[in-house]
């Protein structure tokens, strides 16, 4: 597994021959310590820039740091031995590329200086990169607002030592004190988001709330998580259960004595059940309901692999993915998204599901799982809508390679090669996963709706 990989090249001869040979010496991520979840948000000092036409939203984030107790500067000087642990880049002032200058070079003049696992997050505005820029939009205030897209990506390649380079994107209307963008900020500086690299998060609205307490936001929700009994759904269970829910695991009956393990550790509820049974939504509200009184956050999770060139396949791996992967979500979301389904005691509904990076760039050998993946996508923003509409939200995450028995069952030259195609050169694990779902199940990520959140590492392969 990578941790091995990474223990045999940090030290030693193995750390020598690697260093000869050309290979790849991740860094060890910076990743929320389970016991300690309050642990500080950056590993040092933060330093606010901006363009010349954003001072006073620079000054809203610049004091929103500080009111969490961030050692907030707003020049580039740092004592000799000080480490900067993020650099918040604030261009929501933007209106021509070349406005980006200032701020990047003054990014660039401190990039050596990065502590190990810091983060670069820039605010910008506009919609989400595929969309086209509404009619008679300005082409400069569109092109500087792409530019941030792609200096973002291009940046977040460059950056060592764990760090990494993510975006928020505010649609226009959205205030920078919106629950979304505080709370967006949040999960990007902080060691939640250690494998979400090089991406661009869209806040759409003012729509959400902060919680009472940051470390435990999920207090008074109640989750289902299916697929739970081990790899990222197990992980799910945990962290969704250490934020404040109380959780309802589903799995499939040969996985029932795993299933109880994983549910038992948190307190939770194990329900052995197969996602493409026609009555599951169904089973699943019956359980939440009796157990917990309500239902409010639903992770689409179970899914499997069944990988073969096309012109091997055969129906039963093609339809037998789809079924698990694409109809029983699909279906499932006939009963959670319909108005008053989920929800209740002032928790607003939430679905999320697993996507892949295999559904954004497609994956030779998994044309029926990229279908299925990229089914997810184009499900989750039919359904942002009409559950926005009814105060909820709908979202995907899209890992990239994470360490799970999925892909241990990848032979191992093309296993390490997915770890080192991603810029963080290794592959996530499960939490990391789960702390992205755990955000977008939050009440602080009400602003973020029919969005797909990469947590990938930066895989080099799609967009
Ligand atoms: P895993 O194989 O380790 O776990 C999947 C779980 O789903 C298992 O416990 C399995 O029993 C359960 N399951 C399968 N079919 C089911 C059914 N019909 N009903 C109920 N439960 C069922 O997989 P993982 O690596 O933890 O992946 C979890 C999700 O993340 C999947 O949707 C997967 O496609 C997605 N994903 C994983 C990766 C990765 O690198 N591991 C990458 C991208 C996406």
């Amino acid at each position: 597994m990578s941790d091995t990989y990474l223990d045999l090249v940090s030290s030693g001869p193995a750390a020598s021959l690697a260093k000869k040979l050309g290979l790849p010496k991740p860094a060890r991520l910076r990743r929320t310590d389970p016991s300690s979840p309050d642990c500080p948000l950056t590993p040092g000092p933060v330093l606010v820039l901006s363009d010349g036409g954003s001072g006073t939203d620079a000054d809203t984030v610049a004091s929103d740091l500080l009111a969490w107790d961030l050692d907030v500067r707003r020049d580039t000087r740092l004592g000799e031995h000080d480490r900067w642990g993020a650099v918040v880049l604030v261009l929501t002032g933007l209106s021509h590329p070349a406005g980006l200058s200032e701020p990047a070079l003054a990014l660039g003049s401190v990039l050596r200086r990065l502590a190990p696992g810091a983060r670069v997050v820039t605010l910008s505005r506009g919609a989400p990169p595929a969309l086209a820029a509404p009619v008679g939009a300005d082409p400069a205030v569109s092109a500087a607002r792409n530019a941030v897209d792609g200096f973002l990506r291009s940046l977040a390649k460059e950056l060592r030592a764990g760090a990494t380079g993510n975006g928020l994107v505010l649609a226009d209307g959205v205030g920078l004190s919106a629950p979304s963008v505080r709370g967006g900020l949040r999960f990007l500086l902080s060691a939640r988001s250690a494998f979400v690299d090089g991406q661009l998060l869209q806040v759409g609205s003012d729509g959400g709330a902060e919680p009472a307490d940051w470390t435990r936001p999920l207090v008074g929700g109640v989750a289902v998580v299916t697929g739970a009994a081990r790899g990222i759904g197990a992980e799910v269970v945990r962290v969704l259960a250490r934020d404040g829910a109380r959780v309802l695991g589903v799995d499939v009956p040969a996985a029932g004595e795993a299933l109880s393990t994983v549910m038992n550790s948190v307190g939770g509820i194990a329900l052995q059940l197969d996602v493409t049974a026609d009555d599951a939504a169904e089973r699943i509200l019956e359980v939440a309901r009796s157990r917990f009184g309500h239902l409010d956050i639903v992770v689409h999770n179970a899914g499997i692999l069944r990988d073969k060139l096309l012109a091997n396949m055969t129906p039963e791996r093609f339809d037998g993915l789809l079924a698990v992967n694409i109809s029983a979500p699909l279906r499932m979301n006939e009963t959670f998204a319909a108005p008053g389904t989920l929800g209740g005691d002032g928790v607003a509904p939430r679905i999320i599901s697993l996507a892949s990076t295999s559904g954004i760039a497609g994956n030779r050998g998994q044309t029926n799982y990229g279908a299925a993946k990229a089914g997810i996508i184009g499900m989750t923003r039919a359904l942002a809508g009409p559950v926005g509409e009814a105060g909820g939200t709908v979202n995907a995450v899209a890992p990239g390679f994470i360490e799970t028995e999925m892909t241990a069952s990848i032979p191992p030259v093309p296993r390490q090669m997915a770890r080192w195609g991603s810029s963080l050169q290794q592959g996530g694990r499960p939490v990391d996963v789960a702390e992205a779902i755990a955000f977008l199940a939050s009440p602080q990520a009400g602003g973020v709706n029919g969005q797909t959140l990469r947590v990938c590492g930066q895989m080099m392969v799609g967009q």
